[in-house]
């Protein structure tokens, strides 16, 4: 029998584009300071419908443009045929390079997207976690002068916690100052910036008289038998940041921390970071949900794991200048969940087309 049979090829294709977040305020902590973020904002399409995703980049963690712009022209999805094979593609795309872990993550988060709308309905079902109306999240207080560091605090004040980055020969006078305007209970993250055990411990016994809730990366990561007396010895509970980047890094986090701070552009992902949060509080550790500056793309995606969050960082779509996404808001101080398929975003179709199409990069 002959005839012009055609047969419609199902496939995946990924486009991306880099786009410079601007923060409203620099954004200082113990190891440097910027006022922007470079990003990739990606979207992956399946029959007409577009899923998206995004990897933000500080420059303190190896990725950029270039690099991301590297990995992403190896990714080749035209070898899947159905974006349900989710795990095989995560698999396929993890293997393609070591590290990227931000660059894989957007791919992963555009994955979850693009099956939510597929399927109707928001990514924290397809992943088999129940719902959370609202949860709160903490705001973010940079390093800076005192009295810049009051004023942040002071528009604050609608947050149920604080987190206050720390690290710095300054220290308690930068809690002093925040104290004197606030009662907010604080969490404080020191980023790697006590060197010496002794002192950070007498550091965290002096916080714990100043309503601190926990205490995120004391330490260098490679401080490993500090960091494990430190934690024996802690009067409050010690949060692996920079130390927990993948699944790996959990299996021995109990040595180390009394929790865990899964940030999506470190675990490449919903996937693995669904992963980490499990191992977690199977080890009876807690689950703090972080974040970079990054648009409202990788902040709902994270919402989705709320349910497994003991305490919930992600104001980085706050106080910028450009952000292109709207999707889970926040409202006095709670992050709401609005029940859209995928990861939550509204109508982000329209906002993809008006990103600028000058460094658009196509395949
Ligand atoms: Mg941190």
């Amino acid at each position: 029998m002959q005839g012009n049979f055609q047969r419609s090829i199902l496939m995946l294709t990924l486009e991306y584009k880099a786009y410079n977040l601007l923060l409203e305020h620099e954004f200082r902590i113990s190891r440097g300071v910027r006022s922007s973020t470079p990003i990739m904002l990606i979207s992956i399409e399946f029959e007409g419908v577009k899923g998206f995703g995004e990897a933000s980049m500080p420059p303190l963690y190896g990725e950029s443009w270039e690099t991301a712009g590297r990995f992403l022209s190896q990714v080749n999805l035209a070898r899947f045929k159905d974006p349900f094979d989710i795990e095989a593609i995560i698999q396929y795309v993890d293997a393609i390079a070591p590290g990227n872990t931000a660059s894989k993550a957007s791919i992963d988060v555009a994955l979850h997207d693009l099956i939510g709308k597929l399927t109707g309905s928001p990514t924290y079902r397809f992943l088999n976690l129940p719902g959370v109306e609202k949860i709160g999240t903490s705001k973010t207080i940079s390093i800076d002068s005192l009295e810049v560091t009051q004023k942040r605090v002071l528009e604050a004040k609608e947050f149920p916690f604080l987190k206050v980055k720390l690290g710095t020969e300054n220290d308690k006078a930068i809690i002093k100052a925040v104290r004197a305007v606030s009662d907010q209970p604080l969490f404080v993250d020191a980023n790697q910036g006590w060197k010496d055990k002794s002192v950070a411990l007498e550091n965290i016994h002096w916080l714990n008289e100043h309503g601190v809730v926990f205490i995120e990366q004391p330490m260098p990561v490679e401080m490993k038998r500090e960091i494990a007396w430190l934690k024996s010895e802690s009067p409050l509970p010690l949060i692996g940041d920079e130390s927990i980047q993948r699944l790996t890094d959990v299996v021995h986090a109990e040595d180390f921390y009394h929790g865990i701070n899964i940030k999506l552009v470190k675990s490449t992902g919903l996937y693995e970071g669904l992963k980490m949060a499990t191992l977690a509080k199977e080890k009876g550790m807690q689950v703090m949900l972080g974040c970079m500056s990054e648009t409202s793309c990788l902040i709902s995606a994270a919402f989705q794991l709320a349910s497994l969050a003991d305490w919930v960082d992600l104001d980085g779509n706050l106080n910028l200048k450009n952000n292109p996404y709207r999707g889970i808001e926040m409202h006095d101080g709670n992050l709401y969940n609005n029940d859209i398929p995928g990861i939550g975003l509204i109508n982000p179709e329209e906002a993809w087309e008006k990103i600028s199409e000058e460094e658009t990069i196509s395949r």
